[in-house]
């Protein structure tokens, strides 16, 4: 086991205001200042708008300081078989387990989310990690005798040294959607966590050293658009994941394709869910309405445009109760910042001036006087060509527009280029499986808001709301961060000569 962690434990177990350290880059094992410095930023607790923590901004300088401590121990790691490897995630796991707490109450005061929704998180996490414990039970090559005498054989190689850019809405399990994978397969990691988010990495780290990871094999690097960019060029790294919004996603994603890197870039989302007159009410209602308030509305996966088939009237009646029901700052956290709040509300406005009815208003309710705010808010007669229908809002707002039939719905929910989530509300199988059969979308759900799959299903969309090929978690995230090598064998000189020796 590596030295015990020189950072202190996050020390609240309340919502109430707790700073805690700065964030600082993990070069080689230690906590370091950026030596390509530009500047630093503060990192907000939403819920209190105020300062918890500054975080270095790093620059080229200190991507290029990454790669050459990751080469440091790459080779002893990569040497060490599989199984040996895995045992970091099993300690890495308990580790986690021990301080769900902590880890949790850090989640929510960076990011603003309730505690429940923060140790959600964290326990998705630690299944992230159990996926990356098993991945020795399932990385087992292939290998056959392909001719007499001739065996061929597969095996995944580590790539080397790889990076994984995160956003600010799931700040530890995001990152550990990656490194599971990536770490069990022989590679070293150089994190950029979101620059909102930073403080969960600092924890991360200090849990996979005391797990017995070897210095350099795991590092972060604080920072934004420079640290990215960095790390999409430089020739040392081999493979680029990144999680966020579309914009960037695509523009990353070809800057590290033309760097000759291996990427695999999850981008934003508009998720449809279609109501339709037979689904259950209570089912329908509790799952829309978690869907679309949880995080507040700040996941990939929400709800955003609830498609109304026919006549749902007592569903969406529901709705409307349950989710004017939810309280602010206990049901649902805060918005990450006064600029998300502003286009939050400018959405909201927008719909009502093109013609849409404000039917539960969030607009004006307040937990906490210092702290970034938006309530349940719920748009009705929305129609697909408004900026609310397609465009991502990213806060707990549902847009409901009318639709005659399901043909209607798929038509609304297939013109939408992003293409992450779809679910169905329906008691009928028929129904279920046209809408499964013909979304436009890589996760579906039938009535289930949050259609995300649980490990070991891989998570992925489809459209624009991914740029390159496979899954980010799961079996597929284990084949992005490796690479399969073809061992051709022949020991002894074959007595049958044929046209194939
Ligand atoms: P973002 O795109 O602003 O930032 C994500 C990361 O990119 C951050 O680390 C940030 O520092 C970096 N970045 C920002 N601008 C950049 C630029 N111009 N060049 C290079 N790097 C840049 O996203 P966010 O606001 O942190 O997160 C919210 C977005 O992420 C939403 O669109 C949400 O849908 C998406 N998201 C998607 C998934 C998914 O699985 N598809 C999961 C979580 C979040």
């Amino acid at each position: 086991m590596n030295a015990p962690s020189p950072l202190p434990a996050f020390p609240a177990t309340s919502y109430a205001f707790t700073p805690w350290v700065n964030a600082r880059n993990l070069i080689g094992g230690a906590w370091v200042d950026a030596v390509d410095a530009h500047g630093s930023l503060d990192v907000v607790n939403p819920r209190h708008g105020k300062a918890i923590a500054q975080v270095t901004m790093s620059g080229a300088g200190d991507v290029d300081a990454a790669v050459q401590a990751a080469r440091k121990n790459l080779k002893v790691w990569q040497d060490l078989p599989v199984r040996e490897r895995a045992q970091v995630m099993y300690r890495l796991r308990e580790l986690m387990l021990r301080d769900l707490e902590s880890l949790s109450w850090l989640v929510s005061h960076e990011n603003g989310k309730t505690y429940d929704e923060a140790k959600a998180e964290v326990l998705k996490g630690v299944e992230c990690v159990e996926y990356g414990c098993s991945l020795p039970n399932l990385a087992a090559g292939t290998q056959l005798d392909v001719s007499r005498g001739v065996n061929c054989q597969v095996e995944y190689a580590p790539i080397g040294i790889v990076a994984g850019v995160t956003p600010f809405n799931f700040p530890l399990m995001v990152p550990l959607w990656m490194l599971p994978q990536a770490l069990v397969g022989g590679n070293a990691f150089i994190l950029k966590p979101s620059e909102q988010t930073p403080l969960s990495t600092l924890a991360l780290g200090e849990l996979l050293r005391e797990a017995g990871l070897p210095d350099g094999i795991f590092q972060v690097v604080q920072g934004a658009r420079e640290v990215v960019e960095a790390l999409c060029d430089h020739p040392g790294i081999g493979a680029f994941g990144f999680v966020g919004s579309t914009k960037v996603a695509k523009m990353v994603y070809g800057r590290a394709c033309t760097s000759g890197k291996r990427a695999l870039c999850l981008g934003g989302a508009k998720n449809h869910l279609i109501v339709v007159p037979d689904a259950d009410i209570d089912v329908a209602a509790d799952n829309i309405v978690a869907s679309f308030t949880g995080c507040a509305g700040q996941r990939c996966m929400a709800a955003a445009n609830l498609l109304a088939v026919g006549d749902v009237e007592h569903i969406l009646d529901e709705i409307k109760v349950r989710a004017a029901r939810l309280v602010l700052g206990n049901d649902l956290g805060a918005i990450n910042s006064p600029e998300s709040v502003a286009r939050i509300l400018r959405y909201i406005d927008g719909a009502v001036q093109a013609g849409a009815t404000v039917v539960v208003d969030g607009r004006s309710q307040s937990a906490d006087a210092g702290g970034y705010w938006v309530g349940p808010t719920i748009l009705d007669g929305v129609t697909p060509d408004m900026a609310a229908a397609k465009e991502e809002i990213f806060g707990p707002v549902l847009s409901i527009v009318r639709v005659k039939d399901l043909s209607e719905a798929l038509k609304v929910e297939n013109a939408n280029p992003y293409g992450n989530a779809s679910a169905v509300y329906t008691t009928s199988g028929d129904v279920a499986r046209a809408v499964m059969g013909r979304a436009e979308a890589g996760m579906c759900g039938v009535n289930v808001g949050v259609p995300v799959p649980r490990e070991p299903f891989g998570f992925g969309g489809w459209n624009d709301s991914k740029f390159g090929h496979g899954n980010i978690t799961g079996w597929d995230g284990f084949r992005f961060w490796t690479r399969v090598r073809k061992i051709t064998t022949k020991w002894a000189l074959q007595s049958d000569q044929n046209w194939m020796n």
